[in-house]
């Protein structure tokens, strides 16, 4: 079975490659460092899944992109991880309102990143 294939949307440096080191045995990963480059990315390719950062720094939020994604036929069932920061239920609910899935706060451990994208594509195809 070929490995399922995920883009990272995340702008810091150091955050996307300790996650690509977490995947890298388990799923086939792509790096966008900001949501104009995951846009594009998107459409030349395939992905299964999303792991979104909200805070982008200058240009598209994460939740911009969530929604430009759910817009689009080919991604409006695909999940899409919430990976940010901010803590808040308040805000948890509105990243799930805005074109989300799923949702993980930082930080995190490598268990718990493959246990919420083990989860999100079951839900996916439940
Ligand atoms: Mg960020």
């Amino acid at each position: 079975m070929s490995k399922k294939r995920i883009l990272l949307v995340e702008d810091d440096k150091l955050n996307s490659g300790v996650i690509k080191v977490f995947l890298s045995a388990e799923y086939e990963v792509d790096h966008a460092e900001n949501g104009q480059i995951a846009l594009e990315l998107a459409e030349k390719n395939n992905y299964d899944l999303f792991l979104m950062d909200i805070n982008l720094g200058r240009g598209l939020n994460g939740l911009d992109v969530a929604q430009n994604l759910k817009q689009q036929d080919k991604y409006k069932n695909a999940p899409i991880v919430a990976i940010t920061a901010y803590a808040m239920e308040s805000d948890k609910r509105e990243f799930l309102q805005k074109g989300c899935t799923h949702y993980l706060s930082k930080p995190f451990f490598k268990k718990d990143i493959l246990a919420i994208i083990a989860k999100a594509l079951a839900d996916q195809t439940a």
